[in-house]
Formats: C-alpha cells, structure tokens, sequence
C-alpha cells in the first residue's frame, strides 16, 4: 500500500496560539530554567521568553508540521516576535491573515472590511466610554482601539501594573454591560488582557477559511493549540487540540472533567 493510502503522507498544520502558549512574558517565566528572548517591546526591550520545554515543544512541532501562529497580535506586534515563523499568520484576532512575505491576504483582507466597516463606530464609542470610566474611577489602565490598515479591529484595555482583578471588575461593571446590548459583540479577559471583539472577527473563522482553502487543495491533519478561552472557537475546528497545563483554557477544560 502507497503512503497515501496509509495517511503517512497527510500534511499536518498545527494552529498556534502564541502568547503564553508557546513563549510567556517575563513575569510568567518559572524561576530558576534557562530562558531565550521570545519578543520585543516597541523599545527593543525583551518582555517575552522561551523555557526548555516550549522550545522542546516548538522543536517537535517544526519536524513535522507546518506551524501557522493565530494570534491577538497586530501584525505590527507580530513582527516583534523573535520566534521564527517562516509560513502564513493569522494576526489581529482573525481580522489579518498574512502570508510568508507578511502581506495581507487580499481576499481575506476584502471579506473583513466589509464583515468590520460598520463596527468602527460603536468600537469609538465603548473605547471613549471605557477612557471616561479610567478617568472617573482613578483606574490605572490604557485602552486602544487595534487597527490593521487604518482599519479597527478590536478593542484592547491593559492595566499599567498588571492587576487582573481590576481589569475583572472593569469587564463585569463596564465592558460586559456595553456588549451585552449589542448583538455580536464579546467580551474577553484573561490575565492583563480585556478585550472587546465586534461581530465577524474571531480566530476561528480566520482559522475555517484557511482550513478550506488548504483541504481544497487535499486532505490534511490539523492540531490547534492554545492557552485562552478566546482560543477554544479555533480550537473546536481542529482534529486535534491542546492546552497548556495551568493556563486559563486548560484548567477550565479539567474544571469540566473533574
Ligand atoms: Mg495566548
């Protein structure tokens, strides 16, 4: 029998998460193990590193798959990832979709100003709503509106000293309320992340029009991997998935078996 026909020679793609799925900010790092500078701040300075393991795992993964990052990352914030990624990204929670010369898809750059144009608005309205409640309640966080192209894409809040309760608050008394109004609109926070996503961008359906795209061309094996409840739509559309042990996605699905 042919390899073929074995499946031996099925092309795997695997779906990854970047951010504390295959590198971690300093902060996050375990004590006491080797690290390697993983990414860049806007100043040149390293924030995020790579342990053993990760690098253990991105090594496997490199041999025999083909590795697609799918990441909340701007493409600007992707370009100061130190990891090597030589093929196409997903960046910008799915609004972008870059190929191995790191430009826009333009088919998938088409569909998403379409799916976003009527979502810039709204998205100025919460990001001056959310600069009012900074303000009043003496918070301590900045939010921006993360735009691709002149394009805006998400909502993304961050607090200065990286306290994740505030930032919970922040999303039960403010953000949550705005989007539970607005059909499509969702709200999500792990860490020092508080994100607002308006309808049509997601990784996942990024994610799904690549899958199509590759399969049209032949079958293929695909494994998601990521560390975010923001990951799990992508993740659901992959043969296979991982999370990393003790980050939010991952102790959530053991909450759910045990
Ligand atoms: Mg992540």
């Amino acid at each position: 029998m042919s390899g073929a026909a074995h499946g031996h020679d099925t092309p795997v793609f695997v779906f990854v998460d970047l951010d504390d799925s295959l590198f971690n900010s300093a902060r996050k790092c375990p004590p006491g193990v080797p690290l390697e500078p993983a990414a860049l701040l806007k100043n040149g300075e390293v924030v995020s590193y790579t342990n053993p393991r990760q690098r253990a795992l991105l090594h496997w993964l490199r041999q025999g798959a083909t590795i697609v990052p799918v990441t909340a990352r701007s493409a600007e914030g992707f370009a100061r990832v130190l990891v090597d990624f030589p093929g196409m990204a997903v960046v910008s929670f799915g609004g972008v979709i870059l190929d191995a010369q790191r430009q826009p898809a333009p088919r998938w750059a088409q569909h998403m100003q379409a799916a976003l144009a009527v979502s810039r608005e709204p998205m100025q309205q919460a990001c001056a709503s959310m600069s009012a409640w900074l303000v009043e309640h003496e918070i301590d966080a900045w939010v921006k509106v993360v735009e691709e192209n002149g394009q805006a894409q998400y909502l993304l809040t961050k607090h200065r000293a990286a306290d994740a309760q505030v930032l919970a608050q922040l999303a039960e008394q403010m953000l949550r309320p705005w989007a539970a109004t607005r059909p499509g609109w969702r709200v999500f926070q792990n860490d020092n992340n508080l994100t607002l996503l308006p309808p049509g961008l997601d990784k996942s359906y990024a994610v799904a029009y690549l899958m199509a795209e590759l399969r049209a061309q032949g079958d293929i094996v695909t494994v998601g991997i990521g560390d975010s409840l923001s990951d799990a739509g992508f993740l659901s559309l992959c043969d296979y998935a991982m999370a990393p042990q003790g980050t939010q996605l991952g102790q959530r699905l053991w909450e759910c078996l045990a």
